[in-house]
């Protein structure tokens, strides 16, 4: 059997090899490192792919929430409604820039941020919701538009770890997850769906003034060469990414299909079992693409389950161990425990399998008889 790895990117490389060593031998051969052709070239494909207007690339997707952020009208002191469930990036941004983050529950069934913790959050500080999709699967766009229309609220989508995916309306239109929201985040690291080989990440937005102020704030501020109208910072995405990612976009739609069928094998395995809550896999539309295979062990036995796996070989990780409102760095004297009922539970419960686009059968069945045998 292959050597289980939980992000196999070399596997993965082996196959575009060619695609991808061309792209950076265009950039070495016509030393353009920063800002070159390919940088605008990816940005289009992208444009394109997504069905959004604007495509901005940065340095990364931490970057990227941070520029979205300051793109938008908001001042110290505002609030911004987030999940609590997330990668602290999400968070940390808000905290930066002396915005307040709101922290609220999520989901049981779907670990995307709580309709119902959004509602409860609002107050008259409060001015955008940055909805996570968490794992990849798309939050509940329309209902979360719905509330950010009726209480004037931005929205800022963290589309880190679910880009390619679609979101269904309830009038049946699809659309790219990232395009539906204000404006959104995206991350190139390399483990994410669409990676590079470095860091990386883009802003999205259908929005031409966003867009204009947020390409002014990447590049120092400056609309015009010297002249610094508002603070910026310096992201960029260099070239040298710019052509992974190129050579690998048009790859992502199979990329995010191996996902899902290797996720559809183990929650066949995984979901008959009634101590192992597995996801469902939708047949009909793609708005899950598995940055993440998570499952719940219900039972009690997860950090058992995680000692029998490594020592099996079967790397696995928990995502995300501790909560955000019981970091030191995010406590707040405004939370309370009993607010966050199942964030507090799904930290004890949650394990991530392998999840990457070159997982076969025999590795696939190993995991889940691994798994099976414990619980
Ligand atoms: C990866 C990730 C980020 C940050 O992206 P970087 O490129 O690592 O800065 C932000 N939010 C979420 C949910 C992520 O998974």
């Amino acid at each position: 059997m292959k050597k289980l790895q939980m992000v196999d990117l070399k596997s993965q490389y082996e196959k575009i090899k060619e695609e991808v060593n061309a792209s950076i031998q265009e950039v070495l051969d016509t030393n353009t490192y920063i800002n070159g052709p390919l940088v605008h070239q990816f940005q289009a494909d992208l444009e394109k792919y997504l069905g959004v207007k604007h495509v901005i690339p940065c340095a990364n997707g931490t970057d990227a929430l941070q520029i979205a952020m300051m793109g938008l009208d908001l001042k110290p002191g505002d609030e911004v409604i987030t999940a609590d469930f997330t990668f602290a990036a999400t968070v940390e941004v808000i905290a930066l820039l002396q915005l307040t983050p709101v922290l609220v529950d999520v989901d049981m069934n779907n670990m995307n941020i709580s309709l119902d913790g959004i509602r409860k959050a609002i107050t008259p500080k409060t001015k955008a919701i940055v909805p996570v999709h968490l794992f990849g699967r798309a939050a509940n766009m329309d209902a979360i538009m719905e509330i950010a229309r009726e209480h004037n609220l931005y929205v800022i989508e963290d589309n880190a770890q679910a880009i390619g995916a679609d979101y269904t309306s309830k009038d049946g239109s699809k659309k790219k997850v990232g395009t539906i929201g204000h404006v959104a985040a995206t991350s190139f690291f390399p483990s994410k769906n669409l990676g590079c080989y470095g860091d990386g990440g883009a802003i999205f937005t259908n929005d031409d003034k966003l867009a204009h102020i947020i390409r002014g704030i990447v590049n120092h501020g400056m609309y015009e060469r010297y002249h610094h109208d508002v603070v910026g910072v310096n992201s960029r995405l260099d070239s040298m990414q710019a052509g992974v990612l190129k050579a690998k976009l048009p790859h992502l739609d199979t990329y995010n299909k191996a996902r899902q069928d290797a996720a559809r094998k183990y929650s066949l395995a995984l979901g008959v079992n009634p101590n192992i809550w597995a996801p469902t896999i939708c047949e009909s539309c793609d708005c899950h693409v598995f940055h993440q295979y998570v499952i719940r062990i219900l039972n009690g036995k997860r950090d058992g389950l995680l000692e029998h796996l490594q020592a099996k070989g079967i790397p696995c990780a928990i995502y995300y161990p501790i909560p955000l409102h019981s970091q030191k760095a995010y406590a707040d004297a405004r939370y309370n425990e009993a607010d966050f009922p199942v964030t507090n539970q799904l930290v004890k419960e949650v394990i991530a399998l392998p999840m990457h686009t070159e997982l076969d059968d025999e590795q696939i069945k190993f995991i889940t008889d691994s798994v099976l045998e414990f619980v």
